[in-house]
Parts: structure tokens; C-alpha cells; sequence
């Protein structure tokens, strides 16, 4: 029988390479996502950030917590 199996959406907040920080010296966004991949070091992500709306940057790899998430379903557990 065939098991449905989803794959977790590209998020960029599930990015590896996202640095999550607050610059205060912007006081009505201090928010700033910065991408530390080698190819854009400390310029913004390129997001977006809205719930399930996939990244694409062809740059995304998957958090610790992501790959977790992807080796569990490639086991087949997840
Ligand atoms: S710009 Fe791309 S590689 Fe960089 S943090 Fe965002 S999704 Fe990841």
C-alpha cells in the first residue's frame, strides 16, 4: 500500500545559514535576519518570512533541527 510521505517545506527560518539577531538601533524593526552562507555573509536573508511559504534560495540547507526532521522521514519513523 502507498504511504503518503510529506516532505518538509524549504523554509527560510529552517535555514542553516540564518542569524536570527536584534540591531536596537532600529527601533521600529529591530528584528534582522542575516544569512552567514559564505556566498552572502551579513546581508540580509532573502526570507520570505511568512508561514509556509518556501524559500527560493537556491543557497537554503537544512537546520540541525531540519535534518533531524529529514532523516527521520528518510528512515522512515518520521
Ligand atoms: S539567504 Fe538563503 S542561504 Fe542565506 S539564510 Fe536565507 S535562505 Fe539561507
Amino acid at each position: 500500500m502507498f504511504e503518503e510521505r510529506h516532505t518538509p517545506q524549504r523554509l527560510a527560518v529552517d535555514c542553516r545559514w540564518l542569524h536570527r539577531t536584534l540591531d536596537s538601533s532600529v527601533r521600529d524593526d529591530p528584528y534582522r535576519m542575516i544569512c552567514q552562507h559564505i556566498v552572502r555573509d551579513g546581508a540580509n536573508c532573502v526570507g520570505p518570512f511568512l508561514e509556509n511559504i518556501e524559500t527560493e534560495c537556491q543557497l537554503w540547507e537544512p537546520n540541525a533541527r531540519m535534518a533531524a526532521r529529514l532523516a527521520q522521514i528518510e528512515s522512515g519513523s518520521g
